[in-house]
């Protein structure tokens, strides 16, 4: 049975938690290298980007990330997430770091003062029965994207709010916060399938 983490540096990581429950998943919070060695996915959680890598580097955890994203760890970042999961972002703080991985720009806080909360059906291709209900709180934006990235989500205006590339997996929005586990079963398919194929 393959096991997820959450990366528990801060952030919403009882919310995931209980949504990869809730999709069958085994979960368990990472916040040392050891317990990143012994995940077969890992979960990103909503929060603030900033402290994330702050944090993420005192807790020495920053050079093993990268190093098992890179190596093929399956990887889902919601929001917070998403920016750690950019390869670049825009608006970071001139020392913020990210694990990168998704040949993505991101730009942090894009919908700016009317809307820095908001909530929106959103479509996502690979989760079927509908949209889900986006929760956008700060979010970041996908301002572009290279060849290997696949958009899995629009606004109506085009904003791209959800993306692949291979094993990894970003949204700008919380599905974590809405009781709705989708888009965690897809991500736990994608760790199964991983899991499976390294065995
Ligand atoms: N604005 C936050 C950041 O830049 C993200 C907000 C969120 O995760 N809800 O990190």
């Amino acid at each position: 049975h393959p096991t997820v983490g959450v990366l528990a540096l801060q952030g919403d990581v009882r919310e995931h938690l209980a949504a990869l429950r809730a999709a069958g998943a085994e979960a368990v919070t990472v916040r040392r290298p050891e317990e990143l060695a012994a995940v077969d996915g890992l979960v990103i959680p909503g929060g603030e980007s900033t402290t994330m890598s702050k944090l993420a580097v005192a807790f020495g955890l920053l050079q093993p990330l990268r190093e098992r994203v890179r190596a093929g760890m399956p990887a889902y970042g919601s929001c917070a997430g998403m920016i750690m999961l950019a390869d670049k972002i825009l608006d970071g703080r001139d020392d913020q770091e990210t694990i990168g991985g998704i040949d993505m720009t991101v730009r942090r806080n894009a919908f700016g003062r009317q809307n820095e909360s908001f909530e929106a059906a959103v479509a996502i291709t690979g989760v079927d029965g509908g949209p889900v209900e986006g929760v956008f709180i700060r979010a970041p934006w996908v301002e572009s994207t290279g060849a290997g990235v696949e958009t899995l989500a629009t606004l109506g205006d085009g904003t791209v709010v959800a993306v692949r590339q291979g094993h990894l997996l970003a949204t700008s929005f919380h599905p974590e916060l809405t009781g709705d586990q989708r888009v965690h079963a897809l991500f736990a398919e994608m760790v199964r399938g991983a899991s499976a194929g390294s065995r």
